[in-house]
């Protein structure tokens, strides 16, 4: 299969030759003829898998095809997405692919001056890239009409969620046309998104390019068990151990991004941080010197890193598992990229171990664990397997006891607290309740 075959016209077909694109990916091969048809999509794709060419090429087609010129102050096509960068991406993306076309494209997002986006607002454009909250606010100051609009994509729709965009998404969509194509991509499918897509879609054509919930086979996984207070010198010591030269490690908290980075930097190793404290230029320019090779080790927050495309990155390293299981696989998603191989590694402390669990529960399979000699934890980091469970098993085998009802104490030097009792759930990902009606906003 080609993407002539897919019926894409020749500048697009021009443009995909200059970026190299010689065959479509499986969720190219499905969504290009659903979009170019006119249908409503639902598809779940990981990030790596092509899914931004899946969903722009046939869109810029049919505005290239179809429809009126764009009007002042308007967009004919609206491409949603959770963060600042992957907006950006997205919007880069649109534009290469669509160099040969007559179409007028642009980002907009938060974090910086809004007067420019009114002003390049004001002829109009085909396709605008923005973020939910600064969507709205060029809604409100009526520097964007969205009567033209022919096609919505809401890209990465399940992080918008987890970003808590639900009101937001449900006041754009009393701002948008009743009649319009609409297109959501997202790499896990919750019970949320389903009901976002109930009331979004119409008729929508499902399309699933890899099992649900499965992290990239391309990508190979395992865990360092750890003490927590040891994870900066084990990653240190493992960092000088591999050479590595480029690496994006996932931190939970933004204190924890500064006080890798401090540590790192003090060492005189070349570390840079980026998450949602810092100001959007500098994280962009983090971002650029760290895709330049300028910066060896970028540290950052799910939410920073979101969606970033990074071409062969070969490592990612998670400093603290993610609270959300589905971060996981957004956060390895960022390797083994367009058919490359990479690798993910994960520093696990007993405190993690229901994290571990979950991630495991949900990528349905048990992550090989690699004891690093000297970096042994005090607090062992309990068995963990896919089936969800965290694994009691007693230090020594056990004694026969004199009297019943004490054989299961002192097996809490696994965990920092108290003990973990088998039959205990995983953490179950904490998700937030989609408030998704016409009515009135209620008071939480
Ligand atoms: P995405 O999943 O949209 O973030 O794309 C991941 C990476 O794959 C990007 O660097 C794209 O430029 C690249 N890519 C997308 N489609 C193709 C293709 N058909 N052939 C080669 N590379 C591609």
């Amino acid at each position: 299969m080609t993407f002539a075959t897919l019926g894409l016209i020749e500048p697009l077909l021009r443009a995909l030759e200059t970026l190299g694109y010689q065959t479509p990916t499986p969720v190219q091969a499905q969504a290009i003829p659903a979009v170019l048809a006119g249908r409503d999509l639902m598809a779940a794709a990981q990030t790596g898998t092509g899914k931004t060419a899946g969903f722009a090429l046939p869109l810029l087609q049919l505005l290239t095809m179809e429809g009126p010129k764009v009007a002042a102050n308007s967009a004919r096509a609206l491409i949603l997405c959770p963060t600042r960068e992957l907006a950006e991406q997205v919007h880069a993306s649109v534009a290469e692919y669509a160099q040969h076309l007559p179409l007028t494209t642009y980002a907009v997002y938060g974090g910086v001056s809004i007067n420019p986006q009114m002003m390049k607002l004001r002829k109009g454009v085909d396709i605008l890239v923005a973020t939910p909250g600064r969507l709205i606010d060029l809604f409100r100051q009526n520097a964007l009409k969205l009567n033209q609009l022919q096609t919505l994509v809401l890209d990465e729709a399940d992080r918008m969620l987890d970003l808590g965009f639900s009101e937001e998404l449900a006041n754009i969509y009393r701002m948008l046309p009743k009649k319009r194509q609409t297109l959501l991509f997202s790499a896990t499918f919750s019970d949320d998104i389903r009901l976002l897509a109930g009331q979004m879609l119409n008729d929508p054509l499902s399309i699933e390019v890899s099992p649900r919930n499965v992290a990239a086979n391309t990508v190979k996984q395992w865990v360092v068990p750890v003490d927590k207070k040891r994870k900066p010198e084990l990653f240190v010591h493992l960092m000088r151990k591999g050479r590595w030269k480029q690496v994006l490690v996932f931190a939970k908290t933004r204190n924890g991004v500064d006080a890798l980075v401090d540590k790192l930097q003090g060492l005189g190793i070349n570390a840079d941080g980026i998450h949602g404290d810092k100001p959007q230029a500098t994280r962009q320019r983090a971002l650029d010197r760290f895709k330049a090779s300028e910066v060896q080790i970028l540290v950052a927050t799910d939410v920073a890193a979101r969606g970033l495309d990074i071409e062969d990155l070969p490592l990612v390293v998670n400093f603290d598992l993610p609270i959300v299981a589905e971060d996981y696989i957004h956060r390895i998603g960022r390797t083994g990229r367009a058919g490359n191989t990479g690798e993910a590694i994960s520093l696990v402390c007993a405190d993690e171990v229901n994290m571990l669990s979950a991630i495991e529960m949900l990528t349905r399979q048990t992550l090989t664990r690699k004891m690093e000699p000297d970096f042994e934890p005090e607090h062992r980091v309990p068995d963990t397997d896919a089936s969800g469970q965290v694994v009691k098993k007693p230090k020594k085998p056990k004694k026969p006891k004199a009297s019943g009802g004490g054989g299961k104490r002192n097996l809490g030097k696994w965990v920092d607290s108290g003990e973990v009792a088998p039959a205990e759930p995983s953490i179950k990902p904490v998700r937030k309740v989609l408030v998704f009606n016409t009515g009135p906003r209620k008071k939480k």
